[in-house]
């Protein structure tokens, strides 16, 4: 289909020099628990469910995670407590997702990002995302309009998912709406319908070993996003 043909021209992207020499760097140069392990190393294209009414949009793929496994979320402690709330609320079929070929099926829900490249120190340029927004915009329009909630996870991921969105001509208020865990916007599509753009915190180590981010609280967001698509 439509995604998938996107996905084969993704992953050919070298648009970006400075992360394609990371991306490559990190799989050059494994994480002693990875050694052995062959990296993607490459762009790594959206997962789940292509007639998706939820798209999770964190940031961008990990070095030693996303840019390992080649899917989104997938071989980081982020994804980790990701995946295993998505499993909680119905939504993915396995608590955990370990590699590309583990068999996990989403349901209703597709990751994605703004930044689809690991970049250093997981802080892309603006320059960078906003060369790489345009493969979200057209992942999102091929999605369509089922597409009735984006849950944006941190507030990089939100001011990304606004700017990204905003560049490829949806209307956006101003000024723009600020982050929040559990903030709610409603932003006109373009192509007709709405979306309501959902906060959470970023299911970061950062986050979840403080307590900032529970697994309750996730749920509870997820349950929400759930109710708004209409799942
Ligand atoms: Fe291409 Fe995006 Fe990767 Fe840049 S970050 S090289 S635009 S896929």
């Amino acid at each position: 289909d439509g995604l998938d043909a996107l996905a084969a021209l993704l992953v050919e992207c070298r648009a970006c020099p400075r992360l394609v020499a990371w991306r490559e760097q990190a799989a050059a140069h494994p994480r002693a628990s990875f050694r052995g392990q062959t990296y993607w190393a490459r762009p790594v294209p959206g997962f789940g469910d292509d007639a998706a009414g939820i798209a999770v949009v964190g940031l961008a793929p990990a070095a030693d995670g996303g840019n390992r496994t080649g899917r989104m979320f997938t071989g980081d402690r982020s994804g980790d407590f990701l995946f295993a709330a998505l499993h909680r609320v119905g939504l993915a079929s396995q608590p955990e997702s370990t590699s590309a070929d583990d068999g996990m099926v989403l349901t209703g829900v597709r990751l994605v990002a703004p930044v689809r490249c690991a970049p250093p120190a997981n802080k892309p340029t603006p320059e960078e995302r906003r060369r790489c927004g345009p493969w979200l915009a057209r992942e999102l329009a091929l999605l369509g309009p089922g597409v009735r909630v984006v849950l944006a996870l941190g507030a990089i991921g939100w001011d990304a998912a606004l700017r990204t969105l905003e560049e490829q001509g949806w209307p956006v208020p101003h000024p723009r709406p600020r982050f929040a865990h559990d903030a709610e916007v409603v932003l006109e599509r373009p192509d007709g319908g709405a979306v309501t753009l959902l906060g959470s915190f970023h299911p970061s180590p950062h986050n979840t070993f403080t307590g900032r981010l529970t697994p309750a609280m996730l749920d509870a967001t997820l349950g929400r996003a759930k109710r708004l698509a209409g799942i």
